[in-house]
């Protein structure tokens, strides 16, 4: 095993000291919860905050908002009331898996950065939100939380500050809109999971009507180490490789030799992930094309792959990074097959709230089909085009069907004659 450092890879780095990660004393031997007794005891909540803002650390959840700005929009002061954090672990981005990894082999580093991100908005209760099916990860979580309870690190005047919050961990029922931040805060209230109107966005008024941080668990993950090393030191781990700040946890999924997930700079070029880290694609096939991040960005091509993986270099070749976890499609892939598995998924999670969605997904899976069939008619590929029209920002109630679209209309741009071929002769 190559060794790492904790100076450049802040995420990961404790994975090679195994099991010292589930218990408290073990964590604690590997600087675990330093940062909660520096935090409480050298800085004042702005001082994070501020330091947070100052490290440029984006949200690794898939929209790239910076972490520090959207803690530095929260009410702070003896007025504010009851304050929420919330940690997004409802992972469910087709081919996305690094937050299962950080869950389930590091379950204190985040409880440690709960803590540190709690006390720098005032929270007095923080949820971690848990993808259903997670459930090693719940089992670990709760053990940690317990632990870090026992330890003095939650309950009430934690380390002596004057500062009381608890954490607990709320299991989602596996919908995918759960991940979206007000369907998120909607079913942690027990009400249907369906995305809120924004504004107001949850800093102001977010979990039972309160303010609400909700943060990526990647995100928070990266606090503890900011809050012992520094901004400078944050900026420089991506040095020469990108103007975004760290490290990210990257992926490949697909037919690659060795698939995985892995901590490197951000900003790392999607080629050496796919070619040194992935070790390329399985002998006899060839990359076709290639998600960054998940299913709800737009395809790129093998000619992009030179590309430096962060979020202005992504967006600027007509995509997004979303949650850095590259699929690959290989030449031997039917691109209709492909964007009819991705749709069947999209319609499939519609919260079904805003009829756009909830009657154009299913609409784009039935003309999917039939060209799959070889039984699509003429007009078929202008109404999928329409279709990435009407389902986009703006015509919809959240982010859900634009992101159903962005594949799509991807591959009608770069495989238009693959869609033609599913046109019937007869009609053609
Ligand atoms: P968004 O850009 O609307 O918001 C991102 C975050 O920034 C939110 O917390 C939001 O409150 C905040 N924000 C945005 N504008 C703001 C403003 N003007 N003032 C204050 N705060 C502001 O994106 P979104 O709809 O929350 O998320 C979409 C992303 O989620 C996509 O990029 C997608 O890749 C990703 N995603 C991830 C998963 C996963 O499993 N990790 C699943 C589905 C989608």
């Amino acid at each position: 095993m190559t060794v790492v450092s904790a100076d450049t890879r802040p995420l990961t780095w404790r994975l090679q000291h195994g099991n010292a990660n589930l218990d408290l004393k073990g964590y604690e031997a590997l600087e675990g919860y330093a940062a909660v007794r520096k935090a409480l005891k050298e800085m004042s909540p702005q001082d994070v905050q501020l330091l947070v803002k100052d490290a440029n650390l984006r949200g690794r959840g898939g929209a790239g908002f910076p972490a520090g700005v959207k803690w530095s929009l929260i009410p702070m002061g003896p007025d504010a009331g009851p304050k929420y954090l919330v940690c997004n672990a409802d992972e469910m981005e087709p081919g996305t898996f690094k937050d299962r990894l950080l869950m389930e082999k590091l379950p204190h580093q985040l409880v440690e950065a709960m803590i540190v991100a709690g006390y720098a908005i005032q929270a007095t209760r923080a949820y971690i939100f848990l993808r259903g099916e997670y459930i090693l990860a719940a089992e670990r979580l709760n053990d940690a939380i317990k632990q870090a309870k026992a330890a003095g690190y939650l309950g009430e005047n934690i380390l002596g500050s004057g500062w009381n919050m608890d954490l607990y961990v709320h299991t989602g029922a596996g919908r995918y809109i759960c991940g979206e931040e007000t369907a998120l805060i909607n079913s942690l209230e027990g009400r249907r999971a369906n995305p809120r109107a924004k504004p107001p966005f949850p800093q102001i008024a977010g979990a039972w009507g309160k303010p609400t941080i909700v943060n990526n668990v990647e995100t928070l993950c990266n606090v503890p180490a900011i809050v012992m090393r520094g901004a400078n030191w944050f900026k420089g781990l991506s040095e020469g490789k990108s103007p975004d700040a760290g490290t990210k946890l990257y992926g490949v999924s697909g037919r690659a030799k060795r698939t995985g997930v892995w901590e490197l700079p951000i900003g790392t070029t999607a080629r050496e992930l796919l070619e040194v880290h992935a070790g390329g694609m399985q002998d006899g096939l060839d990359l076709k094309c290639w998600l960054p991040g998940g299913a709800s960005t737009d395809f790129l091509l093998p000619e992009h792959l030179d590309l430096a993986m962060d979020y202005d270099t992504i967006s600027k070749a007509g995509s997004r990074m979303g949650t850095g976890l590259i699929m690959v499609v290989d030449h031997k892939q039917n691109m209709i097959s492909v964007l009819r598995n991705l749709e069947e998924f999209f319609a499939r999670e519609s919260c079904g709230w805003c009829t756009p969605c909830r009657d154009g997904l299913p609409w784009g899976v039935k003309i999917l089909r039939a060209l799959e069939r070889g039984e699509g008619t003429a007009e078929d590929i202008e109404q999928l085009s329409k279709l990435t029209r009407d389902l986009w920002i703006g015509k919809t109630f959240c982010a859900h069907a634009p992101g159903a679209m962005e594949p799509l209309m991807s591959a009608l741009k770069y495989f238009r004659p693959e869609f033609e071929q599913g046109i019937a002769k007869a009609t053609a």
